[in-house]
């Protein structure tokens, strides 16, 4: 068989926001794609009316845009396989389900949930399968003629996939080496509801895999019970040959690795579990966003790249190019990976201190103008340059350097008591007099003139230089000294000092 250009998918269910765990999935689905100089195709498989939540196809489309992953074709980027959304595939599902029920490897069903729920308290353990079967309202234990009439009169039926018992199922998984299970386990699936005229979730999946030559299916580990079935479905069909390989991928798990990472982790721990704000449009209940609560996007890529797989080194900090040429995805763990929310914020504070002091300003300049601050880019990027290496957030910048912009009203009490001595009014008006006449009034000229002032004098480098960044910042916080008086100036250095001078003494 010649090699097939590999196609990968993402396909959510649109019933909410997306979970950060599909946003390693579809990662993983990205850089696998990428690597092979494949196709990533984007996927909605919404034929559970029920579960349906309007504004979720949009939220993933912006999360993934954000995110910087990229889609070769799918709902809102086009492509030759479409439609990809289910809800407009229904009449290639019916052919498909006819298919199956042709050939006697699917059948009619018209067993109520009253019945089936009067089964299941009659037989304990029961299962819709072989053993069972005939004791049930099919086409396979009912006449003919009595199915077509009731089918005929508009009675409500479903379509079962019919297991055969007795038969070996490999799930040959990337990761997860060769998974064998008997098919007497698996109970008939209900592949299509004439009610609603939709397939359910099984049979769309597989379907439409097929139709888009979709060649691996890279997925959350929650699928792999459904694995089987959806091999034996590959074959009822007979396209065991074109059967993607699958990748199930190893779950998330709380940050103690106590169970599965859920939202609540995150409510109790305060770290978001979405990519983008989630406002619930049922409930009104509005939860928290990486890209909100001030991640760059290349940080929370880079995190959730190294949660299930690792390049084999220690290398941790990789860009998107980078992955592509490392991810490989049999080097995948089968253990589940610790969902470490505090790694995610180191992260992204590697990602500020790697990017230009210009690029994070531009990133501060709408918080330092909504603080009714009017300064230069130019400044903005100054400050950014002396401080960002202090934070994780950009948001944080704000409480850390607000002094650059604003003078103190306030000085700090704690700081006065420890810092201002009973001669520091009058060294300090000393000092205005050193600092006055300077044309020059550079970090490195300031320097060379203070501290020979301070040699010559006599005097203690430490009593000087905290007193001196009080009357300046108001407290004990901040770059070096000259940094701020630099930046302040001539003018401004004077000024707060004589009014901290008249304030203080
Ligand atoms: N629609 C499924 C989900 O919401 C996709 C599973 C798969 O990738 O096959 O996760």
């Amino acid at each position: 068989m010649a090699e097939r250009k590999v196609r990968v998918r993402f396909a959510p269910s649109p019933t909410g926001a997306l979970h950060i765990g599909g946003v390693r999935t579809a990662l993983y689905n990205y850089l696998f794609a990428k690597q092979h100089g494949g196709d990533l195709i984007f996927r909605i498989e919404d034929t559970d009316s029920n579960r349906f939540v309007p504004g979720a196809e949009e939220y993933i489309i912006e999360s993934f845009k954000w995110l910087g992953i990229k889609f070769d074709e799918g709902v809102s980027f086009g492509g030759n396989y479409g439609p990809y959304r289910q809800s407009e595939r229904r009449d290639i599902y019916k052919k498909y389900v006819q298919q199956l029920l042709d050939a006697g490897k699917a059948y009619i069903a018209f067993d109520t949930p009253e019945e089936l729920n009067a089964k299941r308290e009659e037989i304990k353990n029961f299962q819709y399968d072989a053993s069972t079967r005939m004791m049930m309202r099919n086409s396979l234990a009912m006449p003919k003629d009595e199915v077509d009439k009731l089918i005929a009169d508009g009675t409500q039926y479903v379509v079962r996939f019919k297991i055969e018992p007795g038969e070996e199922v490999h799930v040959d998984d990337l990761i997860r080496g060769d998974v064998k299970i008997m098919s007497d386990i698996l109970d008939d699936k209900v592949l299509y509801k004439s009610a609603d005229e939709l397939p359910t979730y099984h049979l769309a999946n597989i379907v439409d895999d097929h139709l888009m030559e979709v060649t691996h299916v890279i997925r959350g580990e929650e699928w792999l019970p459904s694995a089987p079935l959806h091999v034996l479905l590959y074959r009822a069909f007979g396209w065991a040959d074109t059967m993607p390989r699958f990748a199930h991928l190893p779950l998330l798990l709380k940050p103690d690795g106590k169970g599965k990472l859920s939202k609540r982790d995150g409510d109790r721990l305060g770290f978001p579990v979405f990519p983008l704000e989630w406002h619930d449009p049922k409930t009104g209940e509005v939860s928290s966003g990486y890209r909100e609560s001030g991640y760059l996007p290349e940080a929370v890529i880079n995190f959730l790249a190294l949660l299930g797989w690792n390049p084999g080194n220690d290398q941790e900090i990789m860009t998107m190019d980078e992955m592509v040429k490392l991810f490989d995805i049999s080097k995948c763990s089968k253990a589940g990976a610790k969902f470490d929310y505090v790694k995610g914020t180191w992260f992204n504070h590697e990602y500020i201190l790697h990017k230009t002091n210009e690029e994070i300003a531009a990133l501060w300049a709408p918080v330092v103008a909504e603080h009714g601050v009017n300064e230069s880019i130019e400044r903005i990027t100054e400050v950014v340059g002396m401080m960002k290496d202090r934070v994780n957030f950009v948001k944080e910048l704000w409480d850390l350097c607000s002094f650059f912009f604003i003078a103190p009203e306030t000085y700090d009490e704690k700081t006065i008591k420890k810092r201002w001595k009973e001669d520091s009014a009058e060294t300090l008006t000393k000092l205005m007099a050193v600092l006055e006449p300077l044309d020059d009034f550079s970090i490195a000229h300031q320097e060379e003139v203070v501290m020979k002032w301070i040699e010559d004098n006599g005097y203690k480098t430490g009593d000087v230089m905290n007193a001196w960044r009080l009357t300046l910042v108001g407290e004990g916080k901040g770059p070096h000294m000259f940094d701020i008086s630099a930046f302040l100036g001539k003018e401004e250095t004077l000024n707060r000092m004589r009014k901290a001078i008249e304030v203080l003494k």
